[in-house]
């Protein structure tokens, strides 16, 4: 079976693109996996102003250093009422080494008050792909919802718990993985995806 290396630390986004891809006759390798290949730097800066620079950064370090066929997710949240912020920032939101809990405080901070019509957001992600030989391609997904006033659900990481769609009345942190796949900005960045991956899985030995 063919291998794609995943270039992420996050175990939410492993999760969700093992899901979406299963049934493509291809094994999913994370940098977990592989790290008995190290040095793997998982801690690789992000230091693009898009998310396509951090996701082809990404993919590109790890394509070289594992010689395989490498994806990489960059993916943030885009607040209308914070001008699309905390965008490419959207993990660092609360400070380098913040958690989920940290972000998600400091966006209930910021929107407090906010009346509804004012709170809403786009989930951003793209994925880009890079084989060892250089060939590489990106994909994007994004998805609209608004920022609710507390915390719902035990599901997904990072702001799902905060981020509602209006067309379900639930935060993405309420869906099982199979319906946040259907819907999420990551879901729809790898339906685009599945359509490149074989001519990339075609030309890998
Ligand atoms: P990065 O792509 O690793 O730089 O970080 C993405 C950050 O955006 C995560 O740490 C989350 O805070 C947020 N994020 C991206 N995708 C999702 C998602 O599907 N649900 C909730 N938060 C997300």
């Amino acid at each position: 079976m063919k291998e794609i290396v995943v270039a992420t630390a996050n175990p939410g986004k492993l999760r969700e693109i093992k899901d979406a891809l299963q049934g493509m006759e291809v094994l999913i390798v994370s940098l977990t996996d592989l790290s008995s290949i190290s040095p793997i730097p998982i801690e690789i800066d992000e230091d693009g102003k898009t998310f396509r620079e951090n996701a082809l950064k990404k993919a590109r370090v790890v394509a070289q250093l594992t010689n395989r066929l490498t994806i990489a997710d960059d993916s943030g949240l885009e607040v209308d009422y914070l001008n699309g912020n905390p965008g490419v920032r959207s993990a660092r939101f609360a400070g380098e080494e913040a958690s989920d809990a940290d972000n998600n405080r400091k966006l209930l901070q910021l929107m407090e008050g906010i009346p509804a019509p004012q709170r809403g957001a786009f989930f951003r992600c793209v994925i880009a792909i890079v084989d060892p030989q250089g060939k590489e391609a990106w994909v994007e997904g994004g998805c609209r919802g608004v920022i609710g006033d507390s915390e719902r659900g035990g599901q997904g990481f990072g702001y799902d718990p905060l981020f509602i769609l209006p067309e379900l009345n639930k935060t993405l942190a309420e869906l099982p993985i199979e319906v946040k796949n259907r819907v999420s900005h990551r879901g729809k960045a790898l339906a685009a995806l599945k359509g490149v991956l074989g001519e990339f899985l075609w030309s890998q030995s």
